[in-house]
């Protein structure tokens, strides 16, 4: 210290002077833990006068906890000791706030040994555990909802595991999906996206008991888990309930929104023992709620355990398939009512197994979108399919078409239309005498991506045929929109014509809208003579069914085309039909 630029030895008065200015929350205490000295800075912090602190015990301005710790632990043994680091307090303030802080100290004695008193520093560490309990909170928790997340998630599904064990309990696992979250996004904006989220996490939240967690893993991902139930009805009440709730409406907006949600559901320790297994397995019901129309839930139960397994060794098996040349194609021919000649055909994939037999596309069709075999099988049939048509038409069956169904996973992806020229080009097939057929709903879900193809198709001139239509969701409006040349009416509404009066009036309203529009209809699945006469009658323009023929192998068709070269009269019957067969 300076004074007058002399320096001198500082006086006790000076480090009294230090001791109450120094802007540190310093104290001291006697023998019995009374405070006997504190800093200005003391005060300030913790709000107290003077003289309400000096000769009261330090204790009395800590926490019920932390008085416990110093008393019990600390203070015993602090004076024989002599000095303790950094110990974690919590000191409380006049106005009851509760301060964390860091005291350190160190027992000053006299000559002979005796316990004068202690020096003590306190370190106010409150913002710094505040920011810590911050990030704590971010790592754990999802900022949208206020949620735990999926690390938090995994932390308490473990201790549910660990207590399940112990007191031999059942912990449910749910994983909830919501249905059409992404239109919500798409037509009403990210905003509203977030608002909904947020409203049906606390539709969650109020549907499960105290103790139970509610977790955001993220998009419109939700897992919850429901801690020691009696019984599996228990589990299925909530997911009712839970359904229900979420089935009342919320405002958006202004907008009333509908939601639904489709919830897969796994147990401990029926459907696995570990998080991760658990996770996934209420994961996959997800799926199959998914693929039991929405807004509905299922049981990860051994069943659908086995199901997933036997796809498993179906993928494997079609592996092979496609391989070992197991994979074939029939054809089925479409008739043209006006003309009575064979106008096109329809190629029909199978699959010889060695040991199963002829599997049909219904059983594997799907199993190769999921795993994506059905790019390679897809290739492989429009490849085969337009080298046939080729070659029917090289040995004098000209201007037929040929009708390839693509699936949606095909359809959609990017390089389709290359994928279909680069085949036209192999084959040398003329691309108006290729159709694509698509399913409706395969157009529906995704309008404006499915229109750009389509319209990429079509001005390659590509045929575009609708298949099976009716089953979708599409209505005859849609369909002007669409540069599609034909449709296929489903076999399900031609089954009971001309008997079941709505299939009759469904049929007639196609055929109606169809021929406004230009365009073609084809009756599928047509079996009978009076489904025929009745078509025939109606002015359909084609037809496919065993009435007329079934689907075949290339070389028996080959043979039924030369055996029907010839022109009919004008008799509409089946079985004496003809294949344009000029020159043949
Ligand atoms: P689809 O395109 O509607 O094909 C017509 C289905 O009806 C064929 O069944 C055919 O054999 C059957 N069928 C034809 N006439 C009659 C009849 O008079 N009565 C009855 N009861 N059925 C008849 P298939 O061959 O089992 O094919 C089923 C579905 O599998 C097809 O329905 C099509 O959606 C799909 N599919 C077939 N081949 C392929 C393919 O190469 N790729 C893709 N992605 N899907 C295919
Ligand atoms: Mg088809
Ligand atoms: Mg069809």
């Amino acid at each position: 210290m300076k004074s007058a630029g002399k320096s001198r030895r500082p006086k006790a008065r000076d480090y009294r002077n230090l001791y109450l200015n120094t802007p540190v929350m310093m104290h001291s205490i006697d023998g019995d833990g009374r405070l006997l000295a504190v800093s200005n800075y003391w005060l300030e912090v913790l709000d107290y006068p003077r003289e309400e602190v000096i000769g009261r015990k330090l204790t009395d301005f800590f926490t019920v906890k932390s008085r416990d710790l110093a008393e019990e632990t600390v203070l015993p043994h602090f004076f024989e000791i002599g000095s303790v680091k950094d110990i974690p307090y919590q000191m409380v303030r006049k106005d009851g706030e509760t301060l964390d802080v860091l005291i350190s100290a160190k027992s000053v004695r006299d000559e002979h040994g005796q316990i004068l008193y202690s020096m003590a520093a306190i370190v106010d560490i409150t913002e710094r555990k505040k920011a810590e309990q911050e990030v704590q909170h971010l790592a754990h928790y999802d900022p949208l909802t206020g949620q735990p997340n999926r690390l938090l998630l995994q932390e308490r599904l473990q201790h549910a595991l660990i207590r399940a064990q112990r007191d031999d309990n059942r912990v449910g696992v749910l994983f909830v999906d919501l249905d059409h979250f992404k239109w919500v996004n798409d037509t009403l904006g990210h905003a509203t996206g977030d608002e909904l989220l947020k409203k049906v996490a606390r539709k969650m939240q109020d549907c499960v008991r105290h103790g139970d967690t509610v977790a955001r893993l993220g998009g419109d991902e939700f897992v919850i888990i429901l801690y020691g139930f009696s019984s599996d009805d228990e589990l299925t009440h909530f997911a009712q309930r839970f359904l229900e709730t979420l089935a009342r409406p919320v405002s958006l907006d202004g907008i009333e929104v509908l939601n639904s949600a489709s919830i897969g559901i796994a147990v401990y320790p029926l459907d696995g023992r570990d998080v991760e297994t658990l996770l996934r397995n209420a994961d996959a019901a997800m799926y199959s709620a998914k693929e039991h129309g929405r807004n509905n839930y299922q049981f990860y139960s051994s069943e659908l355990n086995q199901r997933m397994l036997a796809r498993l060794g179906m993928e494997t098996r079609l592996r092979r398939a496609l391989k070992n040349r197991e994979i074939y194609l029939e054809y089925q021919p479409q008739l043209d009512l006006r003309t009575r000649r064979i106008s096109g055909f329809e190629a029909l994939v199978r699959w010889r197994d060695p040991d199963l037999g002829v599997i049909h596309p219904v059983d594997f069709i799907r199993v190769a979108e999921d795993c994506g075999l059905i790019y390679p099988l897809g290739e492989w049939v429009l490849l085969t399919a337009c080298l046939q048509a080729k070659a029917w038409q090289d040995q004098g069956f000209p201007g037929m078409r040929m009708a390839v169904n693509v699936s949606s996973t095909q359809f959609r992806r990017h390089d389709f239309i290359d994928m279909v020229e680069e085949k036209l080009r192999i084959s040398g097939l003329a691309p108006e005498d290729l159709e694509i057929e698509l399913t409706e709903s395969l157009v529906m879900e995704n309008l404006q991506q499915g229109l750009e193809r389509l319209t990429d198709l079509k001005v390659r001139r590509i045929k575009l045929a609708i298949d099976d239509f009716g089953t979708g969701y599409s209505s005859l409006q849609y369909l002007k929109h669409f540069p599609f040349d034909r449709i296929k009416i489903a076999q399900e509404f031609i089954q009971n014509i001309p008997d079941k009066a709505e299939d009759v009036a469904i049929v007639e309203a196609v055929l109606a809208i169809a021929g406004n529009l230009n365009l073609e209809v084809l009756a599928e699945g047509v079996e009978t003579h009076r489904q025929f006469d009745y078509l025939y009658a109606s002015r359909c323009t084609e037809i496919q069914g065993y009435y007329f023929a079934r689907p075949q192998t290339a070389d028996q068709m080959t043979a039924f085309l030369r055996g029907h070269c010839t022109q009919v009269d004008d008799r509409p019957p089946a079985g004496d039909l003809t294949a344009d067969t000029d020159g043949a």
